[in-house]
């Protein structure tokens, strides 16, 4: 199978082990930041195929995990209210808010329906005309566009009860935090999703203000593998730059007409993450001449005080201060079947791939 078969050969992966295994000298430290990264690491047990000076941390690039429990607190509340539907895309559902889920909320009779695209909601509001739709906008760079258009589709085709949520966030200013907070990285393993849309140019101050290698990885073994190597080398070398692996993927330049439509209708704002706290404009906020389609204008609704489970260290692990197994909730009382926290949730969460694979 064409651009799957070549990228998990065997005979390459034992090349490339081989051949990181005499560059790789000292111990070096690589965030994966995206969480579909997370994921392929563990499927395909590439930890334990390194040496043992290297260190693969997991980072803040799970959507659903990086969304705080106040927002779910507060999509909740927007369940309650008369006459609304909310959409969103699966994992959501599941991740618990101070004292429910989504899911619960489906389950005491809120309208709340899983959509494919966000263009799915605008055609349940063209359906609807007599009810709200709202939908919950997360991720980062790589979804935003789409929100954009289904946003600027909903204009175009005159729809008024088309309403978003917006807690869509940016990749680079979560990476800085990272760095300033005093996480000990020496080389981003920068995700491939997100650098489609953004290019790789989002990358360029890591190396020049931080010392920061980047590599712009696809999701094959040998794709995070060869990522491995040039990190690797760069580290070795005492030259970080940014690279781009998946170069079958990835322009430098990205995607710019998804970067024409983000920006038409989103302009940058202080954002909360989960495990984070407020980052300075590290969030996608709807532009004022949007503001007919921003729920927070539109739609007025008191949350529950959002209270945080203390045992759920979720921050930490999206941080890369700990790993999943750290955690005394692990595996006993936090499960996929019976998750406390997000990061358990989400098929792309650091907790979910530990427990899935390890
Ligand atoms: S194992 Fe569960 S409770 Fe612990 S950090 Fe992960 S999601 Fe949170």
């Amino acid at each position: 199978m064409k651009y799957i078969d070549e990228f998990r050969n065997q005979q390459l992966v034992q090349t490339l082990i081989n051949e990181i295994k005499t560059v790789s000298k000292k111990p070096v430290r690589l965030m994966e930041i995206c969480g579909g990264h997370t994921m392929a690491i563990h499927k395909f047990g590439l930890k334990s195929l390194l040496p043992e000076n290297i260190t693969l941390l997991s980072g803040p690039g799970c959507p659903v995990c990086v969304t705080d429990q106040k927002y779910i607190d507060t999509a909740i509340a927007f369940s309650r209210v008369k006459d609304v539907i909310i959409t969103t895309f699966g994992d959501l559902m599941r991740v618990p808010g101070s004292s429910s889920t989504l899911a619960g909320e489906k389950a005491q009779g809120s309208d709340i329906r899983m959509v494919y695209t966000p263009s799915d909601a605008v055609s349940l509001a063209q359906e609807n005309p007599g009810k709200k739709i709202i939908f919950l906008g997360i991720g980062f760079e790589t979804t935003a566009p789409t929100v954009a258009a289904s946003i600027e589709q909903a204009r175009a085709e005159k729809v008024k009860n088309y309403y978003v949520y917006s807690a869509h966030k940016l990749m680079p200013p979560a990476m800085e935090a990272l760095i300033n907070e005093g996480v000990k990285i020496d080389g981003y393993i920068c995700p491939g999703h997100v650098s489609t849309i953004t290019g790789a140019g989002i990358y360029e101050p890591f190396p020049r203000k931080f010392k920061v290698g980047c590599v712009v990885s696809g999701f094959e073994p040998v794709d995070l593998l060869q990522t491995i190597l040039m990190l690797v080398k760069q580290f070795e070398a005492g030259k970080p730059a940014v690279e781009i692996q998946y170069k079958r993927a990835v322009k430098p330049e990205g995607n710019l007409l998804a970067r024409q439509i983000m920006n038409e209708v989103f302009q940058p704002g202080d954002d909360l993450w989960r495990g984070l706290g407020i980052i300075k404009n590290s969030g996608l906020k709807m532009k004022p001449e949007f503001k007919e389609f921003d729920v927070e204008v539109n739609i007025d609704v008191k949350a529950e005080k959002t209270v945080y489970n203390k045992g759920c260290v979720c921050g930490d692990v999206l941080k890369g201060l700990i790993t999943p197994k750290k955690c005394k909730l692990f595996g006993k009382v936090c499960t996929p079947a019976s998750p406390v926290g997000a990061c358990m949730v989400s098929s792309e969460g650091a907790c979910a791939a530990y427990y899935q694979y390890d």
